[in-house]
């Protein structure tokens, strides 16, 4: 991380600067600092980004519209914007070995718009228009346009179910993916939890779909990109892969060979914020056969890049290309399973039996709580989790029956193996001693709870003796 002493005087600067316009803001910004310096964060797809990353958010190339691509711009005077997105789209092809980079969505979703109708343009609508001896959507007569527009609602998707790990983009009806496409999910193996390429492969081959999407935020093992590149030629899918959760296990050269995405997938999307340490925002890498599709993100479902966002993107690119950024994204593996042992040999349930990527996700059903009620006694003790489906999950997508932990966040802190145990050892000891408690009707409550007297306020101070030794950006003073 970069030297935090100097970056004080930007923030204290910029805070001062805010104070004198809306001083509830300025208020908010500083206690958001202390409340993430005095908590054990172990969200999953949280982080802590430099100051460098930070700092390159807030300034006036968030003023400039560049809507279109680099070298071809809607608007004007867009040099500066232009070199923006080629220094990040160069770090991105460069780190990931990627053919292509499109670093202008600004979010996760963002980026799974894109991917998917830049699919349904490569796959669809370029046939269609060469069938029909037309140049663009545009040159199409009304009825050809209405039977091109209806196919695109025709196609099939097959992506990661919601409790097997999957996120709601990846064809959760409620989300615009399960809408916009014939839907069905994959799950994993009943007893062990773990994918079952077989089981998949016989599904692709039944559902016949035109995408199929891998990738999770919360499956807590690697997947074999090969074998998923296999079962989607097999039935002549596009495979599409969402790295957001663990883009900085790659970047960082943790997963390699098979379970690297990117020289398999034809389409791999992510997020920039999550293990990947960079700000908020989305990205889209993908083969040279799909790149001019994904190239038109902008008109297909985006308007003007934030191009303040694609500069802090490319300052954390360049830091993913270090030799420190390999070994965090190493500890981070490292911590994972330091933090899976903890669980285990205190008698916790895992799913999956444990983790081999950056996540851990605890049944907390054998605890007799809900993950709501876990995830509540944690905040109560200064641990910040979230509650996480696990496969089938008797207690439902609110109320939940696990609690997702990541290591991330903490990883960058600086915390080592022996330091997740004792946040393993917390942990238990915070769902050993929180108990259902019942509505005022009398009936069980799934949300309800008593945490045993003084157990979150022991906790909340031993977590502080873990974040005192690893202060988070010290030297920082606002
Ligand atoms: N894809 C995956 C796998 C995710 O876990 C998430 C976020 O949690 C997203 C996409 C969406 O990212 P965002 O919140 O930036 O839209």
């Amino acid at each position: 991380m970069s030297d935090n002493a100097q970056a004080s005087q930007a923030f204290q600067s910029a805070l001062s600067v805010i104070e004198t316009v809306e001083p509830r803001i300025a208020g908010a910004i500083r206690s958001e600092l202390t409340d993430q310096r005095e908590s054990l964060k172990l969200i999953a797809s949280e982080n802590y980004a430099s100051p460098a990353v930070l700092l390159t958010m807030g300034n006036w190339l968030s003023d400039k519209y560049a809507e279109g691509t680099v070298g071809h711009r809607f608007y004007a005077g867009c040099q500066n914007v232009d070199t923006v997105e080629s220094v990040a789209a160069e770090h991105a092809r460069e780190l990931f070995g990627a053919e292509y980079a499109y670093v202008q969505p600004h979010s996760g979703i963002d980026a799974n718009l894109v991917a998917f109708w830049s699919i349904l343009a490569h796959r669809v609508e370029k046939p269609a228009l060469a069938e029909l001896g037309a140049k663009t959507v545009n040159d199409l007569s009304e009825s050809d346009w209405e039977t091109l527009r209806r196919s695109f609602g025709d196609q099939r998707l097959l992506g990661m179910s919601l409790d097997a790990g999957g996120h709601l983009t990846h064809g959760f009806r409620p989300n615009i993916s399960g809408k916009m496409f014939h839907q069905r999910s994959y799950g994993t193996d009943p007893t062990s939890q773990l994918l079952d390429y077989d089981a998949l492969a016989a599904q692709a081959k039944e559902f016949k779909p035109l995408i199929i999407v891998a990738g999770y935020s919360a499956y807590p093992r690697r997947v074999n990109f090969a074998k998923m590149r296999e079962i989607a030629d097999s039935v002549g899918a596009t495979l599409m892969v969402d790295m957001a959760h663990f883009a900085g296990l790659v970047a960082g050269k943790v997963f390699t060979g098979d379970e690297d995405p990117v020289p398999h997938a034809h389409v791999v999307t992510t997020t920039t914020h999550k293990s990947l340490r960079g700000p908020r925002g989305g990205m889209v890498l993908a083969t040279q056969e799909y790149a001019d599709s994904v190239d038109r993100g902008c008109p297909l479902v985006l308007g003007g890049p934030l191009s303040n966002m694609m500069a802090a993107k490319a300052v954390a690119l360049a830091e993913a290309r270090t030799d420190n950024f390999r070994s965090y994204a190493q500890q981070v593996a490292d911590n994972a399973q330091a933090l899976a042992e903890g669980f285990l040999k205190r008698g916790a349930s895992l799913v999956t039996g444990g983790t081999d990527n950056h996540l851990v996700l605890v049944d907390v059903g054998g605890f007799g709580l809900t993950g709501r009620q876990a995830e509540s006694a944690l905040l109560d003790s200064g641990v910040v989790t979230n509650r996480n489906s696990v496969p089938n999950d008797p207690q439902g997508a609110w109320y939940t029956s696990g609690v997702r932990l990541g290591t991330p966040a903490l990883t960058s802190r600086g915390f080592g193996p022996e330091e997740f145990d004792r946040v393993a050892e917390l942990i238990v000891d915070v769902l050993k001693g929180t108990e259902p408690t019942s509505t005022s009707a009398g009936a069980p409550s799934k949300a309800k709870y008593a945490i045993a007297n003084g157990l979150a306020e022991r906790t909340h101070a031993a977590a502080s003796e873990l974040l005192d030794k690893h202060p988070l950006y010290p030297g920082l003073e606002l």
